[in-house]
């Protein structure tokens, strides 16, 4: 009796040493799975600054159009620089994000650069605004509250969303794919400028 009692006594102390061990190991192995599986969350990050430090970072006509929801005049000469480029992203002259790409970018003959979609939804909010008395929906930077244009929606372009996201090219920063030299994926080469 005596005996069996003890030997169950090292016996249960024995399984318990076993199941700490184990959930130690398992443990370890979920951290192990959490710290290598995923990538880090980006932050939601917001740019603010006042008038003054917008004023030193913007042109004068970037700044009337980014911060005081200005337009500029159409077929311009950024209008014109943006048909001739290529492949790449379209980042806000404000914050740097990227909002568009030249894959969703399309002939609208309307004088202004234009997108059927953004290239990064979640950087381009909009809202409606009445500045010509009708309502008109408006296109802003989501990072930096910065005004890019209007988007106006079913005017029958043959576009998978036949909307036209009218954007003001002086606030667009061209960022080409592939710049000479680097040896990235290359499926398509840079679309000549004519
Ligand atoms: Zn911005």
């Amino acid at each position: 009796m005596r005996l069996r009692s003890k030997y169950s006594f090292f016996s249960l102390t024995a399984l318990m040493g076993l199941v700490v061990l184990m959930s130690y190991v398992i443990g370890a192995k979920k951290n192990q799975k959490k710290l290598g599986g995923e990538l880090p969350v980006k932050p939601t990050r917001k740019v603010i600054m006042d008038d003054t430090e917008w004023k030193e970072k913007l042109t004068p006509e970037q700044y009337r159009i980014l911060r005081k929801a200005g337009t500029e005049r159409p077929y311009g000469e950024v209008y014109s620089a943006f048909k001739k480029q290529g492949s790449g992203k379209y980042a806000c002259a404000g914050c740097d994000t990227e909002l568009f790409s030249s894959n969703e970018k399309f002939d609208s003959k309307c004088g202004w650069p234009s997108f059927y979609d953004p290239s990064q939804a979640k950087n381009v909010k909009t809202s409606v605004d009445y500045i010509l008395g009708y309502p008109r929906t408006e296109v802003v930077c989501a990072v930096c509250e910065g005004h890019l244009g209007h988007v106006f929606t079913g005017e029958g372009f043959d576009t998978p969303t036949d909307k036209r996201y009218c954007i003001n090219g002086t606030v667009l920063k061209f960022v080409p794919d592939q710049p000479p030299g680097s040896e990235k994926k290359s499926h398509k080469p840079a679309a000549p400028s004519n």
